[in-house]
């Protein structure tokens, strides 16, 4: 970095008022003038015009996972990279379980129905008139079942309790449930009718959660119509994501591989999905008593429980596939610290075209590649180095990002500074960050700089973290900081045939200019973390959001528990005060103008490695790959902090508690110590 202000000299002295206004967190007054320097150069270079040029051939055509298509547009973004200057550009491939689908049918056949399971041209949109396959769930197990059906709600646990009360036996049923608001991932659901034992579960997009009664639908408005279909992965990777024949290691050539009998995030269930057209006609002829009216859905319909007359056939055949996917990765060799990594990361599988998810992502990464290739030509290049990664097969199960965050695990473990992930960049106007807290001051900070958001709002930057994208490796195994970060809006298409080009320049981010915003901000808190004197993690924050997690879990506890507890105030004190010190020390280091070279080395060794100290090797009870003791996601992908802890409590397991508690000392403990000043 930095060449381009060699005109700063030793003898220049700033004024507060320029120190002031210069303030960027981790460098020192005179480093952040050159790297404001640097961030304008860079802010001018990426190009809606050439987003949307990315985007439209990147979603061309469907692009699932191990696909031509997908194989066609790796070696795309391995070229564009080369062209742009990018550095150690190439394609990394990975065998996986990677099962599609070759026959999916459900039918009702008293009435000789048969789902349609594909969706409706609509006009002006040749990309839906295309005869895309048969939507499917992945990882669904294959089967063939004649069985009456019941309306369960969400599917979720409460919901069969609920049917259970009223005497509706599941078991050996077809649970027809619906998408919902709040989210909760389908695999969720999937996993409950299983334990239920469902014969099998059907899931439907109802238009009160992304239909005709949020708005105007495709192609009038942003909403899906009647014929979408959400498709998607229902794979338990809440408990091991990644290829789930090699749980922990990488799927290079020759890993061993255990027997899909073993793999505990197989599921067991037959799944599909359907749109409301279809399930409509079910619920229509479903008997049965009227569900309470908590469970209405949007259709001007009498919704019923079922679970008599009503029978449906439904069949799946999966091929049980092993497949290459390919992750595409490239560098920017760092001046100062190459060895040092900041990553930045999207998925470019999408499950048909992928306008929104992920492409947009995708074009906005190519837009960093293509600027931040343009600054190193010109001799501006970062201090540390910036890895760039386009997974695959994010879809079934963050299957790429996690194989090769296995794979490259020591190498991440010692040396990467932080993972910065965008999967969908823009589906509407409302930027949302979420990060751990570490790096809450540079995201607000770069935030504030690049698109204007007030820097003081203590909510720009959500720190519950769970899961649903790539960035699950890197906090849950590796213990590397991460980020992740969209525009978002109305959108009623995801995963259907209707999210692509046409829909994102009607709705999503007509002028392109969203994805541009992302590419911005995206670059600038990479620059920061690649050219700062100090790597810009504050564990202040930390401390802070751990005392608050504890605080709320002790609140919440009983009597006895809130003892059982007592142990993490000490614990979260002990690293609050070396957050402190620690913070103190960089604060005094990047006061001075030219800060110790050599401190300077040695507090990144000890920021990169406090995040790292929140991983125990044990992991959670029952799902040993997540190490992180702060986060975990639930099976519903929402987030759960302090999760050994929050799963102990709530199995009511006194001796369990008392093991996650000292477990949770035992990392904050060994946090504060690498932390503490010395
Ligand atoms: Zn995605």
């Amino acid at each position: 970095m930095l060449l381009v202000l060699g005109v700063i000299g030793g003898a220049v002295s700033l004024t507060s008022a320029q120190r002031a206004a210069s303030n960027i967190y981790g460098f020192s007054a005179r480093s952040a003038v050159s790297e404001r320097s640097v961030e304008r150069r860079f802010l001018a270079l990426p190009s809606p015009d050439k987003a949307r040029e990315a985007h439209q051939l990147l979603t061309a055509e469907p692009h699932v996972a191990g696909s031509p298509r997908d194989r066609v547009l790796a070696e795309w973004v391995r070229d564009r990279w080369r062209d742009y200057g990018l550095e150690q550009v190439e394609i990394v491939e990975h065998e996986v379980l990677l099962p599609y689908a070759t026959d999916v049918t459900v039918d009702m056949p008293s009435r000789n129905w048969h789902a349609s399971l594909k969706e409706d041209a609509v006009d002006g949109d040749p990309y839906s008139a295309r005869d895309v396959g048969v939507a499917y769930h992945a990882y669904s197990a294959s089967g063939d079942v004649e069985a009456p059906v019941v309306y369960a709600n969400s599917g979720n646990p409460a919901d069969y309790d609920w049917l259970a009360a009223h005497g509706v036996d599941i078991r050996g049923k077809i649970a027809l449930v619906r998408y919902s608001m709040p989210y909760s991932y389908r695999g969720f659901k999937a996993l409950t009718a299983e334990q239920r034992g469902a014969a099998g579960i059907l899931i439907y997009s109802d238009p009160a959660e992304d239909g005709f009664k949020k708005g105007k639908t495709y192609p009038n408005g942003p909403w899906g119509p009647d014929s979408h279909i959400q498709r998607g992965g229902i794979v338990y990777d809440f408990r091991v994501p990644g290829d789930p024949l090699t749980p922990g290691w990488a799927s290079v050539p020759g890993a061993r591989r255990i027997a899909a009998s073993e793999a505990i995030s197989l599921p067991k269930i037959m799944s599909a999905p359907l749109s409301w057209r279809d399930a409509r006609v079910l619920l229509e002829s479903m008997g049965g008593a009227e569900a309470p009216s908590a469970w209405h859905g949007g259709l001007p319909i009498t919704y019923r429980i079922g679970g008599g007359s009503t029978r449906v056939h439904m069949r799946v055949r999966m091929d049980d596939g092993v497949r290459p996917i390919w992750t595409v990765t490239a560098r920017i060799t760092g001046t100062a610290q190459p060895d040092d990594l900041v990553i930045v990361g999207n998925h470019r599988d999408a499950w048909v075209y992928g306008g929104v998810d992920p492409s947009s992502g995708t074009a906005s990464l190519m837009e960093l590649a293509r600027s931040l290739g343009a600054l190193a030509s010109q001799g501006i290049r970062p201090k540390r180095t910036i890895v760039f990664a386009n997974w695959d097969a994010e879809e079934f199960t963050l299957t790429s990002s996690t194989e090769w965050g296995e794979q490259h695990a020591r190498e991440l473990g010692e040396h990467a500074v932080a993972y910065l992930n965008v999967d969908s960049s823009a589906s509407g106007p409302d930027f949302k960050v979420s990060a751990v807290p570490a790096l809450n001051r540079l995201l607000s900070q770069a935030s504030r700089d690049v698109l204007d958001v007030r820097a003081g709002d203590p909510q720009l930057v959500a720190n519950r973290l769970g899961s649903g994208s790539d960035y699950t490796v890197f906090l849950n195994f590796l213990g590397v900081p991460i980020a992740d970060m969209s525009f978002t809006g109305a959108y009623g298409v995801y995963h259907s045939i209707y999210d692509n080009h046409l829909w994102m320049k009607k709705f999503g981010d007509p002028g392109f200019e969203r994805h541009v915003r992302m590419t911005r901000i995206w670059g600038v808190a990479a620059l920061r973390l690649a050219n700062a004197d100090v790597v810009p993690l504050d564990y202040r924050a930390t401390a802070a959001r751990i005392r608050e997690f504890v605080t709320e879990t002790t609140d919440a506890a009983g009597l006895a528990d809130k003892q059982a507890l007592r142990p993490l105030v000490a614990a979260v004190d002990r690293f609050a005060h070396a957050a402190d010190a620690t913070g103190q020390q960089i604060d005094t280091l990047l006061a001075s103008d030219s800060p110790n070279r050599t401190a300077a080395l040695a507090l990144d060794r000890v920021l990169m490695n406090t995040e790292r100290a929140f991983l125990d090797q044990a992991g959670i009870p029952g799902r040993p790959w997540y190490r992180h003791l702060i986060y975990a996601p639930k099976p519903t992908y929402a987030a759960e902090v302090l999760p050994g802890v929050a799963e102990a409590l709530e199995r009511d397991d006194r001796a369990q508690l008392e093991q996650q508690v000292a477990a949770l000392v035992a990392v904050l403990t060994r946090a504060a110590a690498v932390l503490a000043p010395r």
